[in-house]
């Protein structure tokens, strides 16, 4: 009996599940999905501080399509020898899916150990707990990428919030497309920014930044880069500068080893690569468990084609701001593109204990709807 192993419960390793057990069919091909939580963690709800909200519980969409959990860490990969070892057993494949996905890039600062991040549920709920019960609180947000903008434009309804940026503008790396959005949004918000900035010490009552100066704090959250899992350096293929693997248009590493989501670079179109985003994990998750599937059963591969590239940032109280393209041309913003982030935090959730809606959705390869 042929065995598809599948590293990884987020929305990569969920859908390659759903994708390989939809190629199956009447076969006997036996799926096993490892990963070490009971969740899948939808992280583009986490910047909302209720993780009870971001948890789907794995056993409503793997049970109905026959799908085995193994809860366990996976530490080692043989790719020779086809097995993955876990803290307590040895897992033989014939076609492995690795989606154990990303982490946040941890900086080494004196009181590092202070830092708040909201990287998992567990992240989040530390933060969340934090910040409960406190009338009017300050919290200091390194970093004004996707994550840094959506968490502080959230805690600045109740609280103060001081965003720190290493660069001279804000969100540097979603170019100047939305800034007029973002710049108004953190003006509307009394959101005190520090550009050309960074946090070089931080201990239980705040932040020191850059030039010196303290900034007293109930909590200071650390937004940085995500990085990829470090099971990518166990797999004989290249790397980019964020640790994710090289893949061809099959999503195909190694041999019998195909990667998706967070943890593989693959071609969006002939001049981008995907970046780590939920959008482009969905659809790389599909097209990957279909083809470790396939591979085995003889069927034919499809080529990874993901929708155009959105993106919709939520912005607080101040809106959201949805952009389209690489070069991000803003298309709504205010009230409108926050009735459409409202849209995608529904849709990102899978469809739960029903069978036939799960392999219906795993079939259609792109994403249709994206964060
Ligand atoms: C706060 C935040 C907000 C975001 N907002 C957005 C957004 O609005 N839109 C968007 O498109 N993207 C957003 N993203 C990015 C998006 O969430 C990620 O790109 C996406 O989750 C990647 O999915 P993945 O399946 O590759 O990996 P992950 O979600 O990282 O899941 C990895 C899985 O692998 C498991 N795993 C890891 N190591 C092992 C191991 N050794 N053994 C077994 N299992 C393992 C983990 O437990 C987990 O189940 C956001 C991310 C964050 C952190």
């Amino acid at each position: 009996m042929s065995h598809v192993a599948i590293v990884g419960a987020g929305f990569a390793g969920v859908w390659s599940a759903a994708a390989a057990a939809r190629v199956r069919g009447e076969s006997d091909l036996r799926i096993t999905l490892v990963a070490p939580g009971e969740h899948l963690v939808l992280r583009p709800r986490l910047h909302r501080l209720d993780p009870g909200w971001a948890r789907v519980p794995l056993k409503g969409f793997l049970e109905p399509i026959g799908v085995t959990h193994l809860r366990a860490q996976v530490t080692e990969i043989d790719t020779d020898a086809r097995r993955l070892v876990t803290d307590d057993r040895t897992i033989g494949y014939d076609r492995l899916v690795l989606a154990a996905g990303s982490g946040l890039a941890r900086p080494a600062l004196p009181g590092a150990e202070h830092l708040f991040d909201i990287d998992t549920d567990e992240g989040a709920a530390r933060l969340a707990d934090r910040l409960r019960g406190l009338d009017d609180y300050t919290v200091v947000v390194v970093g004004s990428g996707f994550t840094g903008l959506e968490l502080a434009t959230e805690l600045a309804e109740r609280g103060k919030v001081v965003l720190v940026e290493r660069a001279d503008v804000v969100g540097p790396d979603l170019g100047p497309g939305p800034r007029p959005q973002i710049e108004s949004a953190l003006s509307e918000l009394g959101i005190d920014v520090r550009l050309d900035s960074t946090v070089t010490a931080v201990d239980e009552t705040g932040a020191v930044l850059l030039d010196g100066t303290r900034v007293a704090a109930d909590a200071v959250v650390w937004t940085g880069g995500m990085r990829a899992s470090r099971l990518t350096l166990q797999i004989p293929a290249e790397r980019d500068r964020l640790g994710r693997l090289h893949v061809d248009r099959h999503l195909r590493a190694a041999d019998a080893v195909f990667a998706a989501g967070d943890v593989a670079a693959a071609q969006a179109d002939p001049s981008h690569h995907v970046l780590q985003s939920c959008q482009f994990a969905t659809p790389m998750g599909k097209a990957a468990g279909h083809n470790a599937a396939a591979d085995l059963l003889g069927v034919p591969l499809v080529d990874f084609a993901p929708d155009p590239y959105v993106t919709c940032l939520d912005l607080g109280t101040a809106g959201a701001v949805y952009t389209t393209g690489w070069d991000r041309e803003v298309q709504l913003d205010g009230a409108e593109g926050k009735d459409l982030k409202r849209t995608i935090l529904e849709v990102i959730e899978p469809p739960l204990d029903d069978t036939e809606e799960i392999l219906r959705q795993a079939g259609v390869q792109s994403n249709g709807v994206s964060g």
